[in-house]
């Protein structure tokens, strides 16, 4: 099904293909801070509605992953990177996502503190 998601202010919307299976929550620096809980999909199931432009990109460490978030309201619904195969891929903020309760997913923990 597709998904449709937005910041708070509505600069970013966007939608997403697929089915929501299983989402990441990650206590590294940066997904604590943002409170993320992430869905994994290839690139180009994530289709912007609005001018990429318009995306605030925060990048650390080794910038291989560019976290993207509202420049006016200041949420991250999503960031984009490749992982160790080079295939692009998105990670989606489900707490963005139109009509999506967290509650009722399958929230898998993940150790990024230690890596
Ligand atoms: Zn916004």
């Amino acid at each position: 099904m597709t998904h449709k998601g937005s910041c708070h202010c509505g600069r970013i919307a966007f939608e997403v293909e697929g089915d929501i299976g299983q989402v990441i929550e990650c206590n590294c620096s940066i997904c604590s801070r943002r409170g993320y809980l992430l869905w994994f999909v290839p690139r180009d199931r994530l289709r912007l509605a609005t001018p990429e432009s318009d995306l605030a990109t925060y990048t650390f460490n080794t910038a291989r992953i560019r976290h993207h978030f509202c420049p006016s309201c200041g949420c991250a619904p999503f960031g984009f990177g490749s992982g160790q195969s080079g295939v692009a891929g998105a990670a989606v903020n489900v707490r963005c996502l139109e009509g999506v309760e967290p509650s009722s997913l399958k929230i898998v923990p993940f150790d990024g503190r230690s890596r």
